[in-house]
């Protein structure tokens, strides 16, 4: 079947174009899940739901015997980017972009999909198709996917991702926790605002922020174990209008990245010490919002073990990845069955497709695109054979 993929990589990078062209963003897809559903429908065989979750397409593909379901994952939300490519099948939308390439996994999935469609005699159990909405936006397309079924009955998972670092023909394959906890705060400190010549009779925002803050990098190196990956950073500080007058309130906000929950728990715990102690003793008074985002991507050994033996029997360079900060809501799925998701090799220093995910310039190489078809393809096979 792998050859019946590489017959087909002309459409395969035809429907990632045609998606590349329209991008949508996530909560706002209409015609991709719409393009998804047709292309699917035209297949013949398969069982499709459409809206699922909101704007999620489901499809399944029956085997010739009884067996094992396995799921397999993409997701199609685009990013609001300029597309500043100079290529021929750059985006025809103002402001919206496919910078993760997500218009490269539907691709890739959609060739398996065709793949497996023409060859159901060849093997046992079921394969679902999960086209998500939605990744890049918390909450997130996957969970409302899977309280509407997507995963019913499903045994195992597999989804792909593109890695611009790495160049074409690598794949990634990753053990237990390969990204983060990625959660978002917001503080709002209520300080009063007055003359800048007369500090004492005002309550300053700015400097509790400051010294918020500067309070903030004792979390990680002083009240975290060093042997627990976690990041603060602030991001954003807002606040003042005018060189002479002390501002009202100041706004603090960023992200952090944990893989432990205890860990995370207790950074929650020693931002609103620091906060509350700093703005207490100045009389300032403040609003505390920390947003858990998506939980951190757990890989299952079993099927991990199985993707690296697919890649390495596909002839690809494989290597094991390191965690990363990042998030993904392919965790989602992971909390309710077993799975692996991997990452494949896009980049092409020759080509110049060296810039990173949710860059104005970015782009995959189109081979990457069979090369995530081919394991996504191999791995459902050989979980259904086991
Ligand atoms: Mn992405």
């Amino acid at each position: 079947m792998i050859h019946d993929l590489e017959k087909i990589k002309e459409e395969i990078i035809e429907i990632r174009r045609h998606l590349h062209k329209n991008p949508e963003l996530s909560f706002h897809e209409e015609k991709t899940p719409a393009f998804i559903y047709d292309y699917l429908k035209k297949l013949g065989n398969f069982d499709i739901r459409k809206n699922v979750g909101g704007r999620g397409v489901v499809a399944e593909l029956k085997g010739k015997n009884d067996g094992k379901t396995v799921a397999l994952r993409a997701d199609f939300d685009a990013l609001p980017i300029q597309d500043e490519k100079d290529v021929s099948y750059k985006s025809e939308i103002d402001g919206v972009m496919h910078a993760c390439g997500h218009d490269a996994h539907t691709a890739s999935l959609l060739g398996v999909a065709k793949v497996l469609s023409q060859n159901t005699k060849k093997f046992d159990g079921k394969v679902r198709f999960i086209f998500q909405h939605a990744e890049e936006v918390s909450p997130g397309g996957a969970i409302a996917m899977i309280e509407d079924g997507c995963l019913d009955g499903v045994d195992a998972i597999f989804g792909n991702h593109m890695s611009s670092e790495k160049e074409v023909g690598i794949t990634l394959y990753g053990y237990g926790e390969i990204m983060a906890n990625a959660d978002m705060f917001q503080i709002i400190i209520q300080g009063k605002g007055g003359h800048g010549a007369y500090p004492h009779n005002s309550i300053d925002p700015i400097v509790l922020s400051a010294n918020i803050i500067t309070n903030f990098q004792q979390i990680v190196s002083r009240r975290t174990s060093s042997i627990e990956p976690c990041v603060l950073s602030v991001c954003k500080i807002n606040s003042g209008t005018a060189s002479n007058i002390i501002p009202d309130t100041a706004e603090i906000a960023g992200t952090v990245r944990t893989y432990n929950k205890n860990v995370q728990d207790k950074i929650i715990t020693e931002m609103e010490k620091i906060i509350k102690g700093i703005c207490e003793s100045a009389g300032a008074n403040y609003t505390f919002k920390y947003e858990k985002g998506y939980p951190a991507v757990i890989n299952t050994k079993d099927e991990t073990d199985l993707v690296k033996e697919v890649m390495n029997t596909l002839g690809f360079e494989s290597e094991e990845m390191k965690p990363r900060m990042g998030g993904e809501d392919f965790s989602y799925y992971l909390q309710k069955v077993p799975g692996s998701f991997f990452y494949t090799g896009s980049g092409n220093k020759k080509k110049g497709i060296t810039y990173p995910h949710h860059h104005p310039k970015f782009d995959v190489d189109e081979n990457s695109i069979i090369n995530a078809a081919k394991v996504l393809l191999t791995s459902a096979l050989e979980y259904l054979k086991k």
